[in-house]
């Protein structure tokens, strides 16, 4: 059997339990339980995360430190230079003395440099939406959070919601959370009702009011769809109710009871009708499989690392 890694957000009673969830988490286990089993409870991911993954992990760091730049008092275009720098010098395989070899026509290191460009000339240089200040003084970026969720395993122990947030800020009358994320299709209306019900803006909304104590309307997410010679942006607000964070307050409450007992029967059943979500689920081979066949799959195709949702990012 393969051997789970020491992993802090997992219950010290039961090792199967997590007990610090993040959105990810939360997703992965609504997704499919199986899906969780293998991504966060043992934290087998496949070898090459591939081009798209790479691409948006890369475009959220650019933001932030050019977020990070300007907090500083930096001017947009040094701002952005230094990101270009950094992004060049990430992308950069030194022991093979080349840059990110994608494959991929769309989302490679050209297109990845064109976009934050595009993107920080677009939605960075003059944007309306203004960093909050923190009651100890620094600006609202960059920020890890966890709070008690007010929720309990059936066994009684605590659950800790926890996460990061890529900023706080200002716009018009409104607080809200901006994030971005890359798309294959046009960032439009469609785009943004698709966050809507979505476990990560409502977390992030509640993180936004408990850990941070600020009156928070939703999410503002940035859209970035790539092509080979383009990119299109969209800015969309994404509002959260309170009535709509209790609903998701009392739906998470009985997702933790199923989650507990796939926990203490350690049984992560299949959802087999999300195995072609989001292009296609990185596990299907496995589960297509015998039983008695897969855990020497896993280990041929895919790498062990820890998913841990309480490690801290930034200051
Ligand atoms: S292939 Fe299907 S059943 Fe298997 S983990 Fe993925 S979604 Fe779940």
């Amino acid at each position: 059997m393969i051997t789970r890694q020491p992993n802090s957000s997992f219950s010290v009673s039961n090792e199967w339990m997590q007990t610090a969830l993040d959105s990810t988490s939360l997703r992965e286990f609504k997704t499919c339980p199986r899906k969780y089993y293998y991504s966060t409870v043992l934290g087998m991911v496949p070898r090459d995360s591939g081009p798209h993954l790479t691409f948006g992990i890369l475009m959220h760091e650019a933001r932030e430190q050019y977020e990070h730049c300007r907090t500083r008092n930096m001017s947009h275009d040094d701002a952005l230079d230094s990101v270009l720098a950094s992004t060049l010098e990430k992308t950069w395989d030194r022991e093979l003395r080349r840059g990110w070899a994608s494959g991929h026509p769309a989302k490679n290191r050209r297109t990845l440099v064109q976009t934050i460009v595009w993107y920080l000339d677009a939605f960075g240089k003059d944007d309306p939406i203004e960093t909050l200040q923190l009651a100890n003084g620094k600006p609202a970026v960059e920020l890890s959070f966890r709070f008690d969720s007010g929720l309990t395993t059936p066994g009684g122990e605590h659950v800790i919601f926890c996460g990061h947030l890529d900023r706080i800020g200002h716009l018009g009358a409104g607080t809200y959370i901006p994030d971005i994320k890359t798309s294959s299709s046009e960032p439009n209306a469609h785009f943004a009702a698709s966050f809507t019900p979505g476990t990560q803006f409502s977390l992030y909304t509640l993180a936004g009011k408990v850990a941070f104590d600020q009156s928070i309307d939703g999410v503002i997410v940035d859209g970035i769809q790539v092509g080979v010679g383009f990119a299109r942006f969209g800015r969309h607000l994404i509002p959260r109710s309170d009535s709509q964070l209790e609903e998701f307050l009392s739906d998470t409450e009985m997702q933790i009871e199923t989650m507990w007992r796939c926990a203490v029967t350690v049984h992560w059943p299949q959802n087999d009708m999300a195995c072609g979500m989001y292009g296609g689920c990185p596990y299907r081979g496995v589960c297509s499989l015998a039983p008695a066949q897969r855990e020497d799959w896993l280990r041929r195709e895919f790498v062990q690392r820890v998913w841990d949702p309480l490690q801290i990012r930034g200051e």
